[in-house]
Order: structure tokens, then C-alpha cells, then sequence
């Protein structure tokens, strides 16, 4: 901005200072050869009087001496009669020169002449005498060429002197000028006080001040909600234009086990070079959304792509990458279950009926009939109790909050478990012992009801004749322990994982036999799971097996 100033200025005071120069000295000059011309034209005049009553013999050298200009006498032929500075035999016939055609004309002649090289200006007045003769006054002065170019030098050197001193003063003045608008508090606009002309310039700036504030709040408050959302979210997002990658959440680099910085603003490649991304990304870039399954490192992925469009084209795609592996094993586990359960439901139906029909055609001795009559009513049993552990198992599968929790003393269920499985226990000369004290937890009755019967049932089931039981319920200051321990057949180690599953029985014909509906440990694990419990089994194949629950007590579970 000072250098402009500068410039300006100085081409400015330049610009005036020539064209001053000029314009004074074009009217000095016209003064001045006014005034030469008046002197010349006077001294004509006299002389044109002199001349025609003295006669030609009043100029003589002398009085060519006198006057500072050129006097010529010309006769009416031209020749020359007389000349105050040149000898009259060497000039030649002045007849051509147009101030003596014109005096001779009309009585005057008036001429100005230019030297060849423009340096002097030669001013001519003739007056025609009464004798035929033409009296003639020359002057010859600098011309304006000459004028202006002698001062020339001197012109230059004032303006020199003029732009320096301009220069200084000017550059002085900008920095005074320039130094408050240099100090102007641009984040706050209005709390400045400059020039007055600058107070529209500095509102707009407060206006746009805030409005960029505005706008880069809404943005920070976009990109907090998106961020809210996408990287809370539990399923994998991407976000492209085109093949590059634009946004991609926590849990889809979990996912594909990448770090953001590496992927961000590259190839979807650096994410995945899967061909299942690759041609769902393809077509939704073609505007297509597609859903496709993809297996990676055990785990079942489900890629939905949409297009996004932006105006007219579709510029890029969104992915959502959905973990099912866990919906899909649920499914497979469900089909199993049922599958399972049609077959566990008609092996006793198939023996009632077959032992009915044998009965209804008469087949069966008469003495036979109470042995018949009994298969039926355990098979009958045998299904009920099948059917029961069913419904226990669905009803703790679509639990989800439904059932009413309440405070339970383990003790007391343990001990009416215990007695209601006293006579079976008593049969094979099985010994229960529970100890413990009062031990109160907030849970479902029924379902740790269920959950220890369960659990001494099969000890009894899987139990040595003349065995021990031994219960026993601790707690410390943040856990509740539940310990079942027998004497009885043990569980191999390869087992001990699995005999949680539904209907899996290490030994499938022990289990019938002692009627078990292979279901009893699923009901353990689902109710220790709702009770947010953890079970551990150890067994010994011919010693016995110790299954513990392990509680974390919480406010409620005291
Ligand atoms: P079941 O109705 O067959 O008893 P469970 O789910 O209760 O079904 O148990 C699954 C299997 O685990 C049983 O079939 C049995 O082989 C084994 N099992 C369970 N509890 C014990 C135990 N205390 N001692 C030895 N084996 C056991």
C-alpha cells in the first residue's frame, strides 16, 4: 500500500510540476514576443516617418548601432539599399521575401521566420515608404524550442529536489496513515477505533466474523453428531467417492484390522482388497445397492452398499459392514434345536405308541399289561419332563428382561431342592450335605430354583451308589459362590466343555436310562447368564465332578 502511495504520489507531482513548467513557460514566451513585436512595430513606424522626411540618408551604421534590431532598406525592386548589420552589395534581391511582396501589397508586412535548426525565431515588419521603398525591422529572439529545452536541465534538478522532498513528507504521512489500520483488531471489528470511513468496511467484517463463527460451530456440532453416531456405532461404516475412502468408523478398522490414518483419503484397497468390497463397491458406485455375506478370519460379515448421490451423479457409496456371526450360529443353533427336539420328542411318543398298539391288538399277555402299562407312563413321564425343560429353555431365551428379579435366599432353595430330591437320593444310598449361611441375591426365583435342582439332580443321577453330595454357599465382599460337588463317574476333559450344549449327554443311554433330557446344563448356563453368573467345572473321570456359579454381587446382590 505505501509503495502505491509512493508511486502515485510521485508520478503525480511529476506530471504537475512539468505541466507547470510548460503552461508558464508557453505564456512568458507570448508575453515576451508580444512585447518584442510591439517594439519592433514601433520602431517601423518612426522610422517610415524619419525616413520620409529626412530621407535614406538618415541611416547610416551609426544609427544601425544604435537599436539592437536589424534595420533593412529595401528598394520597390528588391534590391537592398541598406542593412544595419550586413554590407548591402553582398545581399541578395529581397523581391521573393513575402513581408516585402506584402508591404508593398498592402503598406505592412509582417513575417515570422524560423532558423533551421528551431533555435531562433526571426520576426519581420516591413512598412512600404512613400517613395516605393520598404523600410524593414527584424528581430530575431529564442525561440519556444530553445527556450524550453535551455531550462530543461534546471527543470529536472527542481524536480528532483521536489519528488525528494515529497518523497520524505509523504512517506512520513503514509506510516501515520497506515499505522492504525496495521493495529486494527480484526476478531473484534467493532471495539476499534480508526477513520470513520472505515466503520461500514469493519461491520461487514463483524457481520462475516460471526458468521463464520456460526458456521464453524454448526460444522464442530455436525462432526461431533456424526462422530456420536459412527464411532458409538457397533457396526463397520464407509464412507467413498468414487474408490477413496472419505470417513470409515472404529468398528469397521476393527473389523478389517486397519488403522484410520492409513486408510483415510486412499484407495478402499488399503482398507480391504476383498473381492466381495471391491464388487460391492462397484456397484453402488453404479447406483445399485447390493447386500452380500462375507467370511473373513472365522467371522461373518454382511456388506450392504448404497449409492450416495450428489445432485445428478451417483459420486460415491456407503458401506455398512453388520458382524452376524453371532445371529448366524443363533440360527444354526436354533435349526439344530429343532431338529433336535423333534427327534428327542418322538423317540418316547414312538414307544407309547408303539406299546399302545401292541396292547390295542391284543398282543400283550395279561400278566404283561402292568409291565406295558409302566413303559408307557415313563415314556409319558419322559416327555413331560421334556416338554417342561423346553419351555424353561425358551422362556430364559426370550427372557430379556421380562422376568421379575427379587431377593432370594440361596440357602433356603438349596435346602428345598434338597429335600424334594431326598427319597431318589435315599434309593442309591446318596448323601447330601449343604453348608452355608443365609446367602440373599437379587435374581429370579424359579430360575435358580431350576438352576440348582438341575444341578443336584445330576448328581444324584451321575452319582455312585452310596456317594456323597456336597453343597456349599459362600460368599466375600463381591462375589456369591454356589458348589455343587459329587462322587460319583467324573467328566472326561473333552467333554466338560460341550455338556452345556442342548441335548448334548456324554453318555446317551445312561442319561435315558436315568431319564435326562440332555437340556438340564443348558437351563444352568442360561440362568447364570441372566443372573450374570460365571460356571466352572471340574471333574475327575471315577472321582467326581465340582461345578461352581460364581456371582459378582452388585448393590442389589447383597
Ligand atoms: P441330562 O438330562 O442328560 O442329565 P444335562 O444337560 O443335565 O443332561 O447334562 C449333560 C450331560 O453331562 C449328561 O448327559 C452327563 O453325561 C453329563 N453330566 C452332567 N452332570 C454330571 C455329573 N455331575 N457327573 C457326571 N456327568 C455329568
Amino acid at each position: 500500500m505505501k509503495q502505491r502511495i509512493f508511486r502515485s504520489t510521485g508520478i503525480l507531482i511529476a506530471v504537475a510540476v512539468l505541466f507547470t513548467f510548460l503552461l508558464t513557460s508557453v505564456v512568458y514566451y507570448q508575453d515576451y514576443s508580444k512585447e518584442i513585436k510591439s517594439g519592433v512595430q514601433v520602431e517601423a513606424e518612426y522610422l517610415k516617418k524619419v525616413l520620409e522626411e529626412t530621407g535614406d540618408s538618415y541611416l547610416t551604421q551609426d544609427i544601425g548601432n544604435l537599436t539592437q534590431n536589424r534595420l533593412t532598406l529595401i528598394d520597390m525592386d528588391g534590391t537592398v539599399l541598406f542593412d544595419s548589420i550586413e554590407e548591402p552589395a553582398d545581399m541578395e534581391n529581397h523581391s521573393d521575401r513575402p513581408e516585402f511582396i506584402e508591404a508593398r501589397k498592402t503598406g505592412t508586412g509582417i513575417e515570422n521566420r524560423l532558423s533551421a535548426t528551431l533555435n531562433e525565431n526571426t520576426y519581420y515588419y516591413a512598412l512600404l515608404l512613400k517613395n516605393g521603398e520598404v523600410i524593414r525591422v527584424a528581430c530575431t529572439s529564442r525561440s519556444i524550442f530553445a527556450t524550453l529545452t535551455s531550462s530543461f536541465t534546471m527543470i529536472i534538478l527542481i524536480l528532483i529536489i521536489v519528488l525528494s522532498l515529497a518523497l520524505v513528507v509523504i512517506r512520513y504521512r503514509s506510516i501515520k496513515l497506515i499505522e492504525p489500520i496495521n493495529q486494527i483488531d480484526l476478531e473484534h471489528p467493532l471495539e476499534n477505533d480508526v477513520y470513520e470511513e472505515l466503520a461500514p468496511l469493519l461491520r461487514r467484517l463483524d457481520i462475516q466474523n460471526n458468521q463464520i463463527e456460526e458456521q464453524l460451530r454448526q460444522i464442530k456440532q455436525n462432526h461431533e453428531e456424526y462422530l456420536a453416531i459412527t464411532e458409538n456405532m457397533k457396526d463397520g461404516m464407509i464412507i467413498t467417492n468414487k474408490s477413496v475412502v472419505l470417513g470409515i468408523n472404529k468398528a469397521a478398522t476393527e473389523l478389517f484390522g486397519v488403522d484410520v490414518k492409513d486408510c483415510l483419503h486412499k484407495n478402499i484397497l488399503t482398507v480391504s482388497r476383498n473381492v466381495i468390497i471391491k464388487e460391492s463397491l462397484d456397484m453402488a458406485i453404479a447406483g445399485h445397492s447390493t447386500e452380500k455375506i462375507l467370511e473373513m478370519n472365522g467371522r461373518v460379515l454382511q456388506i450392504l452398499a448404497n449409492p450416495v448421490s450428489i445432485e445428478a451423479g451417483h459420486s460415491g457409496a456407503v458401506l455398512l459392514i453388520l458382524d452376524i456371526t453371532e445371529k448366524q450360529q443363533a440360527e444354526a443353533m436354533r435349526r439344530e434345536f429343532s431338529a433336535n427336539v423333534s427327534h428327542e420328542l418322538k423317540t418316547p411318543l414312538m414307544s407309547i405308541s408303539g406299546y399302545a398298539e401292541l396292547m390295542m391288538n391284543r398282543m400283550v399277555k395279561d400278566t404283561d399289561i402292568p409291565e406295558f402299562s409302566s413303559r408307557i407312563y415313563d415314556e409319558a413321564n419322559r416327555l413331560r419332563t421334556l416338554v417342561e425343560d423346553i419351555i424353561k429353555l425358551s422362556r430364559l431365551d426370550e427372557a430379556d428382561g421380562q422376568l421379575a428379579f427379587e431377593t432370594v435366599d440361596l440357602l433356603s432353595i438349596t435346602q428345598d431342592v434338597s429335600s424334594c430330591l431326598q427319597l431318589q437320593a435315599k434309593k442309591r444310598d446318596i448323601q447330601m450335605t449343604i453348608e452355608g449361611k443365609k446367602t440373599e441375591m437379587f435374581g429370579v426365583r424359579q430360575v435358580l430354583y431350576e438352576m440348582i435342582f438341575n444341578l443336584c439332580d445330576n448328581a444324584i443321577k451321575y452319582n455312585k451308589d452310596h456317594g456323597q453330595i456336597y453343597i456349599k454357599i459362600s460368599s466375600t465382599r463381591s462375589t456369591i459362590t454356589w458348589k455343587i460337588m459329587d462322587t460319583g463317574i467324573g467328566i472326561e476333559k473333552e467333554h466338560q466343555d460341550r455338556i452345556f450344549e442342548r441335548f448334548y449327554r456324554v453318555d446317551k443311554s445312561h442319561s435315558r436310562e436315568t431319564g435326562g433330557t440332555g437340556l438340564g446344563l443348558s437351563i444352568v448356563k442360561h440362568g447364570a447368564m441372566l443372573h450374570k453368573g460365571n460356571i466352572k467345572v471340574e471333574s475327575e473321570i471315577g472321582e467326581g465332578t465340582k461345578i461352581s456359579i460364581e456371582f459378582q454381587k452388585n448393590s442389589e446382590n447383597q
